[in-house]
């Protein structure tokens, strides 16, 4: 009976020390994925989405700190850092002072980090999780920033930017802390605690055109990794061309580069619903495209889009999240609020 108690005991106390746990996060930005991109991919999906797997939902506004439509420096910036700021701008607020992002307050906090992208690892988006800089296009800057870096794992295109460079340095033999790896096997077998893999010398090809590896694959990988280096982990995973294509008003870009990003939403849920104290959040930091459904077939899996614009438009983003600390995720806010929540998440 005494057996019993101590058990029921131990039960209790373990329980007690579990929720105590500070939560993993993974947030999951689908560039340019607004709602219509998220309707088109699930009725060609035969009216399936990964996302109904979530508990709560919200609505982000994504309107920069002057203009109602926001790029994605200024949003990337907002959701990282909790700050608007002006359209090109990386982690940098309208006062012109660098601010700290989510990653780096998570890193201060004991948390592993890593970042992967299906752009370029310098692209806005990644970037705006370690970078501070005025200008976005500045991509050798940034490829130098993260070289000061110490996120734990980073996977994106944009070789180049590191080994290709005007002022002749080699950033890659410079962070020889890291290991650069070559596929995702390597990646595996890898015994250092940084890894970075460069997938492409350029920007990555469109998932239509080959593009390897696979964003799920990518995003298993490395969740896989971060629990061997030691949880707590910040993951950022970014379905970057989603956005391209919008900008084509292509819908099949779209829709191929959707249906990756939801494999990838549905093997991360999977894991965090396996886990138990990982924080999925899905969202957007804007719409690309002003895309209309304006008809397909459920059977055949078909969607046809009309788009308004070739750029970015400024409707609200749905926000999806799941796991501990999920219902601060409901609502209407600012796509600042994002940054907001996740820092009350990870803070005791
Ligand atoms: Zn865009």
């Amino acid at each position: 009976m005494s057996k019993l108690i101590s058990l029921l005991l131990l039960i209790i106390i373990t329980s007690g020390i579990a929720q105590d746990k500070s939560p993993n996060i993974i947030l999951m930005i689908g560039d340019g994925m607004g709602l219509t991109q998220i309707s088109s991919g699930m009725y060609a999906n035969k009216n399936s989405t990964a996302l109904e797997g979530f508990e709560f939902i919200g609505l982000s506004k994504t309107h920069a700190f002057d203009q109602l439509i926001t790029d994605s420096a200024a949003s990337g910036t907002a959701m990282a850092s909790g700050v608007k700021t002006y359209n090109g701008v990386i982690g940098i607020d309208t006062k012109n002072k660098s601010i700290k992002s989510i990653l780096e307050i998570c890193q201060d906090k004991g948390y592993k980090t890593a970042l992967l992208a299906t752009s370029s690892i310098v692209h806005a988006t990644p970037a705006s999780f370690y970078a501070n800089i005025p200008s976005r296009r500045q991509y050798q800057d940034i490829a130098l920033q993260l070289r000061e870096h110490s996120v734990d794992l980073f996977i994106g295109g944009g070789k180049k930017h590191f080994n290709k460079r005007d002022d002749k340095r080699n950033l890659i033999e410079e962070m020889n802390n890291y290991h650069f790896v070559k596929s995702l096997e390597e990646l595996s077998s890898s015994e250092s605690k940084k890894i970075g893999y460069l997938t492409y010398k350029d920007e990555p090809p469109t998932k239509l055109e080959g593009r390897s590896p696979a964003l799920e694959d990518m995003a298993s990988s490395s969740i896989k990794k971060m629990k061997s280096l030691g949880e707590p982990f910040f993951m950022m995973i970014e379905g970057s061309q989603i956005d391209w294509g919008g900008h084509s008003n292509d819908m099949d870009y779209v829709l191929s580069e959707f249906k990756e990003f939801n494999t990838t939403i549905q093997r991360v849920l999977n894991y965090a619903k396996s886990d138990g104290n990982t924080l999925v959040i899905v969202t957007a930091d804007h719409e690309t495209g002003g895309l209309t459904l304006s008809g397909g077939n459920i059977k055949r899996g078909t969607a046809k889009g009309t788009f308004s614009t070739k750029g970015h438009s400024a409707a609200m983003v749905p926000v999806f999240s799941y796991g501990p600390k999920a219902e601060l995720f409901k609502g209407i806010y600012e796509n600042t609020a994002i940054f907001d929540k996740m820092l009350k998440a990870v803070t005791k």
